[in-house]
């Protein structure tokens, strides 16, 4: 990014910024390459060959469905055991918040906090900031367009974080099957919860942060 100032007035010789879609200009998805906007007919990045569209296909609709699968998939994630501990003849089954309070009982609070961030405050955060972008975006809002773009940009960095629990189970498991004494298993409920964070990670890929600018322009 350099220091100059965007220009004032756009090509149209109308007042705000010069925008791609206002020059007759389309981003590609892929590699980025700006190209001149044609009407008619299906588009294709001249560099990379992939389709062109001004703005990600049915954004709203797709996102919002994937939004709604990860909050029906949060809840078997969070009620259903992830380990099944057996230790000398008897099984104990954990979900993600008995595991937190297991660790907090023995004194690993770290790793209880670990857990408590990673797998319930992570997830439950990316699909409420989705929700509430996505319901912004349909309401035509104009409420901070920069901090709500700046919460979109959240939501990607923290995403991959919520797979710690997934991994603290792998390892928990490699870990104490060394040891003859306990047998850990995997319970179902890490199958869900696998799930929704993969499934939020493909919402925000699929919720385009230009539509919080668009209902700006279509204001002024
Ligand atoms: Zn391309």
């Amino acid at each position: 990014m350099g220091t100059a100032e965007p220009p004032k007035v756009n090509a149209a010789g109308g007042p705000g910024p010069a925008t791609a879609a206002r020059l007759g200009l389309i981003a590609c998805h892929d590699c980025g390459l700006l190209s001149r906007f044609q009407a008619g007919g299906r588009l294709y990045c001249p560099r990379c060959g992939g389709v062109l569209h001004a703005r990600k296909p049915n954004s709203e609709g797709r996102s919002w469905a994937l939004v709604l699968a990860a909050i029906l998939f949060y809840i078997p994630a969070n009620v259903l055991p992830v380990t099944h501990t057996t230790y000398l003849g008897s099984t104990q089954s954990d979900t993600i918040l008995s595991g937190v309070y297991y660790f907090m009982a023995s004194g690993s609070w770290h790793i209880a906090l670990i857990i408590f961030v990673a797998s319930i405050v992570v997830p439950a955060l990316k699909i409420l900031i989705l929700a509430f972008l996505l319901v912004s975006v349909r309401r035509r809002s104009d409420w901070r367009p920069e901090e709500r773009t700046r919460l979109y940009h959240i939501t990607e960095l923290i995403g991959r974080w919520s797979m710690v629990d997934v991994y603290v189970v792998t390892v928990m498991v490699a870990l104490l099957k060394l040891g003859a004494l306990a047998n850990v298993d995997a319970g179902v409920g890490i199958v869900f919860f696998g799930a929704v964070v993969v499934i939020t990670m493909f919402a925000a890929n699929s919720f385009d942060p230009r539509l919080i600018w668009d209902a700006m322009e279509k204001r002024s």
